[in-house]
């Protein structure tokens, strides 16, 4: 799970700072993964293992970045594509739809999909999905499916919870969706088909470098 991929601007607080992977970092990270012979896959592809048996590269390995940052397309698209890899990017729709400067327009995330990258739903609004009302959940979530779907052709089946939190209501308006799987900011690599709506992941935090990260790999829960 990856936020920011960009340069740190100066006066960056503890938080920013936290959240952001240097390009350099990133390239590092991914010639790292290529040379341990690493397969990057979809959450779509872990699906259809889980249902049906199918085989996964024997290193697979599923990039997220969440909250589509320009610099997902200015960073991570060019370096994911140099090693061949591919990632799944959680779109913030409403911050494209206004045209939000730091975020990505729909022709960058056109571009996106027609090269193979998932792009998927983290909300209308990246508002708490905590304590809401249905039909605040279902336009904030089926709207940016909606969203999505008309942009680029096809439905996104995938889920990413704004800042991780969800609670039974959430998870009851999201069961009534086409959603096939949805991602916590919860600690963990483990996937099955009970948790598909609730799908842990690791946090790449800022300033990590390889060492870091095979760590993080090697030490996964
Ligand atoms: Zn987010």
């Amino acid at each position: 799970m990856y936020h920011y991929v960009s340069p740190l601007p100066p006066n960056s607080d503890n938080i920013r700072e936290g959240l952001t992977v240097s390009p350099q970092t990133f390239r590092s990270h991914v010639e790292y993964l290529a040379s341990e012979g690493y397969t990057s896959i979809s959450l779509y592809e872990i699906n259809t293992a889980l249902e049906t048996g199918s085989q996964l590269p024997s290193k697979p390995i599923i990039l997220t970045f969440d909250d589509s940052y320009t610099d997902h397309y200015t960073y991570v698209f060019p370096i994911l594509q140099e090693f061949n890899f591919t990632g799944t990017f959680f779109v913030i729709t409403d911050y494209t739809d206004v045209q939000n400067p730091n975020h990505m327009t729909w022709e960058q995330i056109q571009e996106m999909s027609n090269a193979g990258m998932s792009m998927e739903s983290h909300t209308k609004t990246h508002s708490t999905l905590v304590e809401r009302s249905y039909d605040f959940l279902v336009w904030e979530i089926i709207g940016s499916i909606e969203s999505l779907e008309s942009h680029i052709g096809d439905r996104p089946d995938i889920f990413s919870y704004p800042v991780g939190r969800y609670d039974s209501t959430t998870l009851d308006m999201l069961d009534t969706t086409s959603i096939i799987r949805a991602v916590t900011t919860e600690y963990g690599v483990y996937h099955t088909m009970h948790n598909a709506l609730l799908s842990p992941r690791l946090r790449v935090s800022g300033g990590m470098g390889v060492a870091g990260l095979r760590n993080l790999l090697e030490n996964a829960p």
